[in-house]
């Protein structure tokens, strides 16, 4: 089923974001993780892709496990950074082949890894370019895209992010998905500014709980999200203490999503770090509202 068929507006919804492993050998215990996921029957799970395309394969296979073995609807991401327009053509024609009907059309990050490489191979610049093609190869397919309330790091301000955006939608863009943000008011006045500049796709809201003080750092470097005081005083008080950190992120979170849902903000994405008890440990604190 294609996700802006399952996001409907006005109807609560939880899903949720995993990864796929590095190499074979991790392959089971992610798969296992991923099962406990989806044994909590979220609206749909996301699979992570890795930019340069090293984890493509464990994508697609974790994108049909969840949905032909765990029963949950699968959204596979993939990047377009460093590809060529022959191995988008092989991804998207696997993914076609292995029945998922939802693909999240990303960039990728410019690692300096990536950086080292030949650019004359790189037929995209950006994921604009990888939607029209997606849509191009396979027209039934739901295309969601990533999209900034605290702007993206390379934008120079929020008017071209906005700008760009619209650009994905006109490339067949069927929804976004945000980026991580810790303060909602930041997230309502990104998606007054989108609707004011005339951008009507649905926004699922991406919501990442933070389970440890060492999360904290990857996180905001990642992401470059604002920290709100509430969030930093909880991280100082309780990091030190492990089990108590992960409680209060879980919380955190919780709390973030009572929230969204109170303000008609409906689908959210949670980025589960492939952790099934926060996944659970989130969902007992709001499951009387979807
Ligand atoms: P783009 O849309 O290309 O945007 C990048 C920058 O270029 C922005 O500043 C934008 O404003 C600007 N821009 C966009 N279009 C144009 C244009 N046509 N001309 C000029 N400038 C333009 N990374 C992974 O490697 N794997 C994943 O699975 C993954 N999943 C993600 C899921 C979500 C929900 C989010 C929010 C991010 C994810 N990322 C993932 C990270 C993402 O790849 C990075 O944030 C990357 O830096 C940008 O990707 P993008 O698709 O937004 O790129």
């Amino acid at each position: 089923m294609k996700i802006s068929d399952l996001i409907v507006s006005g109807v609560p919804s939880v899903s949720f974001e995993v990864f796929p492993p590095k190499t074979s050998d991790r392959f089971e215990s992610v798969a296992s993780a991923v099962e406990k996921i989806a044994a909590l029957k979220p609206n749909f799970m996301s699979v992570t892709y890795g930019a340069g395309g090293g984890t493509s394969e464990y994508t697609l296979d974790l994108a049909e496990k969840i949905r032909e073995q765990y029963g949950v609807e699968s959204l596979a991401h993939l990047t377009c950074v460093s590809s060529s327009k022959e191995t988008v053509r092989e991804r998207i024609a696997a993914i076609k082949n292995a029945g998922i009907e939802n693909v999240m059309a990303l960039r990728g990050d410019l690692t300096p890894e990536l950086e080292k490489t030949d650019r004359s191979t790189w037929a995209y610049a950006h994921a604009t370019e990888l939607i029209a093609d997606i849509k191009e190869l396979a027209p039934d397919m739901c295309v969601g895209a990533a999209c900034y309330p605290e702007v993206h790091p390379e934008s120079e301000n929020q008017k071209d992010d906005i700008f760009y955006l619209k650009k994905k939608v006109e490339a067949g863009a069927d929804f976004f998905t945000t980026q991580m943000f810790f303060d909602n008011s930041l997230l309502y006045n990104f998606l007054y500014k989108i609707r004011e500049a005339g951008i009507t796709v649905p926004v699922v809201a991406g919501v990442m709980p933070i389970t440890s003080a060492g999360q904290v750092e990857r996180a905001i470097k990642l992401s470059g999200s604002f920290m709100p005081r509430r969030f930093v005083s909880l991280v100082d008080a309780f990091g030190p203490n492990p089990a108590a950190m992960k409680q209060a992120g879980i919380v955190y979170a919780a709390d973030q999503i009572i929230d969204l849902f109170a303000n008609g903000v409906n689908n959210v994405h949670v980025y589960t770090m492939n952790k099934p008890d926060v996944a659970a440990g989130i969902l007992s604190l709001v499951r009387e509202m979807l």
